[in-house]
């Protein structure tokens, strides 16, 4: 079994494979390994007929190519299913590969890896809430009807491709479309599956400043009506 993420990185990469992670697929090469985006592959496939996009060959490219959509706008989140296509990275090693990938999923085949060998346990929403402090202090004050409705939407598989390992809190699952849900718990030990699937083992800031803004507007209605 392999023992450190490089040594999982390459046995999940062995040759003649595609692997794929959110939205980006990964398969060496002669030389090296290329990765693209699964659109620009369904299109073009993993052989010459990808050397038509443009292409960059240092894992830091991948930063930029993360860092915009379709439209130019910044994406806050990297698990947005919105990643712009028409790139290729070449890349000489399997480092450089763990690198790049860092840069589209931070931490996407360590969390994976962790959470398929028993290493990590998801923080319920509650939990992560309870412990903010300063201006997302008030956070803790969101209502569980009011957490409801805010994961669903916020959450919800076209804003973000994560699947969600947590809840509410112990005692109150949130319900979620099948998409946010992974299918079956791997068994400890296992290998990267063929697609990863990136995970979310506790509320993103993204989301817990939009519990901020949900609560905020409550005590502003409040206030209002009182
Ligand atoms: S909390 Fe998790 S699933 Fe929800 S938007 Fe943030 S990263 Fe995605």
């Amino acid at each position: 079994m392999p023992t450190s993420i490089i040594d999982s990185l390459a046995a999940w990469l062995k040759p003649g494979t595609v692997r794929r992670i959110g939205e980006v697929n990964i398969w060496k090469t002669t030389s090296g390994y290329r990765v693209c985006h699964t659109a620009d592959l369904v299109r073009f496939g993993p052989d010459s007929g990808a050397d038509a996009l443009p292409t960059h060959t240092l894992p830091i490219d991948a930063r930029q190519l993360a860092k915009l959509d379709a439209e130019r706008k910044f994406r806050p989140l990297k698990s947005a299913p919105n990643l712009s296509g028409d790139w290729l990275l070449e890349l000489p090693s399997i480092e450089a590969v763990r690198e790049a990938l860092d840069y589209f999923y931070p931490a996407g085949i360590a969390l994976w890896l962790r959470w398929a060998n028993g290493k990590i346990a998801p923080m319920h929403l509650r939990q992560t809430l309870n412990r903010q402090t300063g201006m997302y202090r008030v956070t803790g004050l969101i209502r569980d009807e009011e957490a409801t409705a805010l994961v669903q939407e916020a959450c919800a598989p076209e804003n973000c491709r994560r699947k969600i390992l947590w809840e509410i809190s112990e005692d109150l699952p949130v319900p979620l479309v099948r998409e946010k849900r992974l299918e079956a718990s791997p068994a400890p030990g296992v290998e990267l599956p063929e697609n990863v699937p990136l995970l979310c083992c506790e509320a993103c800031n993204i989301l817990v400043a939009a519990a901020r803004a949900v609560v905020k507007k409550r005590m502003a209605d409040e206030a209002a009506a009182s």
